[in-house]
Order: structure tokens, then C-alpha cells, then sequence
């Protein structure tokens, strides 16, 4: 049997940009923030169709749904972007497309007139547990990427709690520091079910892990001279800072890779990710995602589907099954892969 190249591409439906008010009245006034849906699949389909191999033209996609605090103060529904694209998510799910969740943590900040983030507090979660409620009226949800890549044990209880089956939040051994910022020191590039105690790992003892699925996304390692020159810029500028907020060696080694990332980039990642594979029948998951907005760039794109056509050459050249699917089916392959890893 063929090694298989399992590839998951996911969706964040974020807005274009962030609303400038908490609420409004009127939706209508509000869709031009949301172009990357409205206008940017159409143009993205279209693109597949005459511009992709012809095993990928139709690959499915699974979109994570927005639905957090600010969608529910803003539009006073949690289901905002269901309802209002509801023609367009049907007929992605006709074409073998999933349906997924994407929360953000925000707090409408009314100094600054703005959205702000809210992270490492209270979680929001009767909030985000409003918000899956609302969508599950509409659709099954069984995945999810947290906001900014930030989540937390409690998070990641939330969505256990709830029957999420895979989360594609983690980038591998990487944290950041910024105005928003994730942790995901110790995560490995594969599969896991994460630790009760720690989101970032998995627990060797029976009874301590999650049931959900950990399944990274996809992320390019650093040479070594660019690992050292982002390693030096980052604690450096913690430093001038003064806020503490130092990486470790191994936090600045990968980047997240995006399908609408450079070529040169995504190619080097799914090279990486082949070699990182424990053993030659283990399946290799390119799990990777893109934001709704960068369908209406060209550049984006043309990355995109540049990208599409490398996986097809790649998985012909190394002779691999190439598996394109939606993450809830990736979850049983994920769980295979975890239990041949004993
Ligand atoms: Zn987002």
C-alpha cells in the first residue's frame, strides 16, 4: 500500500477588517467587512477550475466559522456568519466541504473606540459557549482553530467538554509574545491528544489526556542563520521592551506555514514535514489554512494555487496517495497515526 500524504486546508472567516463599532442595527451596512466571503470563494473557485491539477480543482475545504463575543455584540447573533453566507457554505458542503469553528477572544474597548484583544483572563467561556450552541442549531461542528493560535487548558477543556474532535491550533515548540500571542512550547509537529493538565502535550499516563485531537498545522523550521537572526530580534526587543517576554532557543525555530505563503517557503515545509514522519507507512499530515481575506488578493492567490500544484507533483514524485479531505476525516487518520506510534 501506498504511503499516504493526507492534506487538511482550512478556512478562517475572519472579517476583511475589524468592526469600528461595538454594535450595529443594520447588518447590511456591515457586509463589505466580510469580501473574502462575499466575493473572495467565487473568485477562488473559478481560479481552481482552470488553474489547478485536476485532482485538486475540487479540494474541500473546511471554513471555521467566526463566532465569538464580537461577532454576538456587533450583530446581536452568534450565527451572524452562517445566516448571512448561508448559500455559500451549502454549497461548499454539496461539494464535500466541512463546516468548523473559529472563536476569537475580543473586548470592545471604550477609550480607544475599538476591539481589543483579551487573552490569559477569564476565556470568555460562557460566551464561546453560547456561540457553539448557536451554531450547532445550524450545523454539526466538530473543529476548531482558536483565535490568533491563543489557547489555554481551559480552552482546550471547553472544547473537549463539548465534543470538538480535532483542534488545529498548534504550532510546534512556537510561542509568541506580542499584543496577542500563543504558547506552544513542547507541541510536536504530529497528532496528539493533549495532556489534562498541559494543552501543549500529550500525557504518557492512561486516563490523563483529552479526548479531542491535537493536529498542528503545518510549520517551516528555520535555517539555522535565520533561526539565530529571529532568536537575536525577538529577545532583543524584549529587552527594549522591558516586558519579560523572552523566547527559548527552540519557541523561534518554526513558523506557521500558510498554503498562501511564498513557494519557496510552503515547499520547504512540506519537505520538512516528509522527513519528519517517524516511519515510512506513517501517513503525512499537511495540515495547513489560509484567512478568507487573502482570497482577494492576487499575490495570495497565486501562492495558493502554485502551492496546490506543488502538493500534486510532490505526492506523484515521492509516490504518495494524496488524501485531500476535510478535518473531520482527518481525525480517524490522526488517531490511526497516534495508536502506530503506540
Ligand atoms: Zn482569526
Amino acid at each position: 500500500m501506498k504511503r499516504q500524504l493526507i492534506l487538511t486546508v482550512s478556512c478562517d472567516t475572519d472579517p476583511d477588517t475589524n468592526p469600528t463599532v461595538r454594535r450595529i442595527h443594520q447588518a447590511n451596512e456591515h457586509r463589505p467587512l466580510w469580501q473574502g466571503i462575499e466575493q473572495g470563494i467565487a473568485t477562488f473557485r473559478q481560479a481552481l477550475m482552470t488553474k489547478v491539477a485536476a485532482r485538486l480543482q475540487r479540494i474541500p475545504i473546511t471554513w471555521l466559522l467566526r463566532s465569538d463575543r464580537m461577532i454576538l455584540e456587533v450583530y446581536d447573533d452568534a450565527a451572524y456568519c452562517f445566516k448571512t453566507f448561508e448559500k455559500i457554505w451549502q454549497a461548499e458542503l454539496q461539494s464535500g466541504g466541512e463546516l468548523g469553528w473559529h472563536p476569537h477572544l475580543f473586548r470592545w474597548n471604550d477609550a480607544g473606540n475599538s476591539w481589543n484583544a483579551y487573552l490569559d483572563k477569564d476565556d470568555d467561556i460562557e460566551v464561546m459557549e453560547h456561540c457553539l450552541t448557536e451554531f450547532r442549531r445550524h450545523f454539526d461542528v466538530n473543529s476548531v482553530r482558536a483565535g490568533w493560535m491563543h489557547c489555554s487548558n481551559r480552552i482546550m477543556h471547553l472544547f473537549d467538554q463539548h465534543h470538538l474532535k480535532i483542534d488545529v491550533s498548534a504550532i510546534p515548540h512556537s510561542k509568541l509574545a506580542e499584543w496577542w500571542h500563543y504558547d506552544w512550547s513542547g507541541t510536536p509537529p504530529r497528532a496528539y491528544f493533549p495532556s489534562r493538565e498541559d494543552y501543549r502535550v500529550t500525557s504518557n499516563e492512561v486516563g490523563k489526556n483529552l479526548q479531542i485531537v491535537e493536529l498542528p498545522v503545518l510549520a517551516f523550521r528555520l535555517n539555522p542563520a535565520w533561526h539565530a537572526a529571529r532568536f537575536g530580534f525577538k529577545n532583543l526587543k524584549a529587552i527594549y521592551k522591558s516586558d519579560h517576554a523572552f523566547l527559548s532557543w527552540k519557541n523561534t525555530q518554526y513558523r506557521g506555514c500558510l498554503i498562501t505563503h511564498s513557494s519557496a517557503t510552503f515547499q520547504a515545509a512540506v519537505k520538512q514535514q516528509l522527513s519528519n514522519g517517524s516511519h515510512n507507512s506513517d501517513p503525512i499530515f499537511v495540515n495547513t489554512f489560509f484567512h478568507a481575506d487573502e482570497l482577494l488578493r492576487t499575490e495570495s492567490l497565486t501562492h495558493f494555487i502554485n502551492n496546490l500544484n506543488f502538493i500534486d507533483a510532490f505526492a506523484n514524485a515521492n509516490q504518495l496517495e494524496l488524501v485531500a479531505t476535510t478535518l473531520t476525516p482527518a481525525t480517524g487518520l490522526a488517531k490511526q497515526s497516534i495508536a502506530s506510534r503506540g
